[in-house]
């Protein structure tokens, strides 16, 4: 039998009592008996998702049938729910739609961004890219031939590797495994120096910390809608286009949605004049209805202080579970300012451990070959939460609580 953390051993922390973001907790449904550290994988459910979900198919769908792509806006929701993503990363409105996943949406903003750079052969990232970025960069370069190439060097070697044969620079702002974070605003300007247009791929930033895309001068974002923005399993992703390039681009996925009438129904494509231009198919309402309500959570919070308090909890957990566990290694850098929101610890053993934390009601995740990852979420983390989970990691490693057979089978999502 797994004792279950019902509730955590500590006192609530001072903190909590004076943290300006503690009454955001409750706009979240979040199990009893778990500290949730996996925010930045899947966000948990936020109130008012599920009833705008049952309302969107039994009221609307079921109610208004075809008619509800007019009367309930249907055909405007990649848009709108667009401009809520805006908001949170520094765009203007009229900048991002939501829509497709984020692989896709990185497809379509490297597509276009290399052909306006006609002449420049070389898609740059770093080594610490998620691996499906880099899926789809090789294997577009492949698809595009005439010297066409994805080079992958690492992330300190990017700034310096910048020549004019690149033609577009291709980064996740924070690394998914270390949390280790890019400057933006500097990268973004190299790669402008050099002629060279940039992707942020902002998975693991959106809703996550304060994103300026505007004031860094960034061409292209891509990001997800179920980490840090709690729009459920799969949810829609964004991609953000500055406004200046919108009306030269040449979508490669040009589908009738993209196109400037698509009731017009005209054999020769024509795209839509704005950011529209990067829609492909009809947009899943459902799950658009999800991200909409969940972007709701965020209307009025301050991303400042959802920076603040996100360095203060990843501060707190590197102090407590050094002290407690000095076997672990940290590999998110210890400068607030060179990281994400989330810490990351490497040990032989990880996988086990992660799985025992998680059997104790303590959730992170796993990521090979042997780090433990630990996401922080200031909407509806505590303090005496950060607390409770490094006093069950001590216990997990210092007893030995993952040294069991059922700790060690691999599932299929770690
Ligand atoms: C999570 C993540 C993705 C996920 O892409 P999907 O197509 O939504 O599965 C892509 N890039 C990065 C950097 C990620 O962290």
């Amino acid at each position: 039998m797994i004792e279950r953390l019902m509730t955590p051993s500590t006192t609530p922390d001072i903190r909590d009592s004076d943290d300006p973001l503690a009454p955001y907790r409750e706009r979240f449904d979040l199990p009893e008996g778990v500290i949730y550290l996996d925010g930045n994988s899947l966000g948990p459910l936020p109130r008012g998702v599920s009833d705008r979900v049952a309302a969107t198919v039994a009221d609307q769908w079921g109610t208004s049938l075809i008619r509800g792509w007019n009367d309930h806006a249907w055909m405007d929701l990649p848009t709108t729910v667009g401009d809520k993503i805006a908001r949170l990363i520094g765009a203007p409105a009229g900048s991002v739609v939501a829509g497709d996943s984020t692989s896709i949406n990185v497809f379509k903003a490297l597509s276009a961004a290399l052909r306006l750079r006609p002449g420049r052969t070389t898609i740059l990232s770093d080594t610490g890219n998620f691996p499906t970025d880099l899926y789809v960069a090789q294997e577009l370069a492949a698809l595009l031939g005439s010297g066409y190439q994805l080079e992958t060097v690492t992330p300190d070697a990017v700034e310096s590797r910048i020549d004019a044969d690149v033609a577009v620079v291709m980064l996740t702002e924070v690394d998914y495994r270390t949390g280790r974070r890019h400057d933006m605003k500097a990268l973004t300007r190299a790669a402008h120096a050099a002629g060279a247009l940039i992707i942020w791929d902002l998975a693991h930033s959106a809703g996550a910390f304060p994103v300026h895309l505007q004031d860094c001068g960034a061409d292209f974002a891509v990001g997800c809608g179920y980490k840090y923005l709690n729009g459920g399993p799969g949810a829609l992703a964004f991609l953000f286009v500055a406004p200046e390039h919108q009306a030269h681009l040449r979508p490669a996925i040009a589908g009738w949605m993209g196109h400037d009438a698509p009731f017009a129904f005209d054999p020769d494509y024509r795209p839509a004049p704005d950011i529209r231009r990067m829609q492909v198919g009809t947009p899943p309402i459902l799950a658009m209805a999800a991200l909409d309500a969940a972007l709701d959570v965020f209307a009025d919070v301050d991303m400042e202080a959802v920076r603040r308090k996100s360095v203060a909890l990843c501060n707190l957990f590197i102090d407590e579970v050094e002290r407690r566990c000095p076997q672990l290694e940290l590999v998110t850098p210890r400068e607030a300012d060179r990281r994400g929101s989330q810490v990351s610890f490497r040990t032989p053993e990880g996988y086990a451990m992660m799985q025992a934390l998680i059997a104790h009601g303590v959730i992170g995740d796993f990521r090979a070959p042997d780090i433990m990852r630990f996401g922080f979420t200031p909407l509806y983390l505590r303090y005496h939460d950060v607390i409770a989970a490094a006093e069950m990691l001590e216990r997990v490693v210092n007893e030995r609580l993952w040294d069991q057979e059922q700790f060690r089978h691999r599932r299929k999502v770690t």
